[in-house]
């Protein structure tokens, strides 16, 4: 579904000169994965992720999506068919729910009915009721926010979903339900899932795969399992090591 070859990205800087923020990457990621990207701040998984739906553009190598190399994109359509989930949530402070939810249905070109249809189904599968719809973002609490905002990207049923650390900001039962409801969104509609964390424990719970990045560059990629049980190197290890012993246990057990 998405293929990398040799993928880089450099930024200039005037105290490091010029630095890889992603360095040599090759990475394929299957139709209906839901992959992880996880590595502390600063190992250019933002950088990664941005350059998959072209935010950011690349220096070097090649990206295939769908079959299609990236460049032969259209930029536009490229986005409309790739939900986009950042940890800032980011709805339109002035537009209420139904309209923030509407946006790219409307772009898409449906009509009103077929939007509203969707948006009250969508609405009932997280348990939001269907007053929600006339409140503006600043009355909703983060976790009901970032419902809304999995709703905006998952609507116009992309093929590709990229997520940034979407609940890093959120407490940890808000986590623990929205991470629920992605596996749930995941598994009903067979979206390819590209999710970013520097949390090990929600790599290990969310990830079909992962990709374990440090400094630019990858360390491993491969499911939860052989990660905890074969790193590949130190890094991995020690990585994976502050994992939440309950979380490695159950992972071991399955
Ligand atoms: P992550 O998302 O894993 O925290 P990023 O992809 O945001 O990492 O950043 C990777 C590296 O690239 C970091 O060293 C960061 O400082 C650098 N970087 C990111 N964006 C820019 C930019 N616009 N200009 C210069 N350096 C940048
Ligand atoms: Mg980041």
């Amino acid at each position: 579904m998405i293929e990398l070859q040799n993928v880089s990205k450099y930024y200039v800087s005037k105290e490091a000169g010029e630095k890889a923020a992603v360095r040599n990457i090759n990475l394929k990621i299957e139709c209906g994965e839901l992959f992880v990207l996880v590595g502390e701040s600063g190992s250019g998984k933002t950088t990664l992720l941005k350059m998959l739906n072209g935010l950011i553009e690349k220096d070097s190598g090649e990206i295939v999506i769908a079959g299609k190399n990236s460049r032969d994109y259209n930029r536009r359509q490229l986005r409309l068919n790739m939900g986009y989930v950042l940890q800032q949530i980011a709805l339109f402070p002035n537009m209420n729910v139904a309209e923030n939810i509407a946006l790219i249905p409307e772009l898409k070109g449906w009509d009103k009915k077929r939007i509203r249809h969707r948006t009250l189904e969508l609405l009932e599968r997280v348990q939001l009721p269907p007053s929600y719809l006339k409140r503006k973002p600043s009355e909703l609490s983060g976790g009901e926010q970032q419902r809304i905002g999995i709703l905006r990207a998952i609507i116009a049923e992309p093929q590709i979903i990229l997520m940034d650390e979407p609940f890093s900001a959120l407490d940890p039962l808000s986590r623990l339900e929205l991470q629920n409801l992605i596996k749930q969104i995941h598994s009903d509609f067979a979206t390819t899932i590209v999710f970013v964390t520097h949390n090990v424990e929600e790599a290990l719970k969310l990830g079909d795969r992962i990709a374990v990045m440090k400094g630019g560059m990858l360390q491993q990629v491969g499911a939860p399992n052989t990660i905890l049980q074969q790193p590949e190197n130190e890094y991995v290890q020690r990585f994976f090591g502050t994992a939440d012993s309950a979380v490695t246990n159950n992972r071991a057990a399955i």
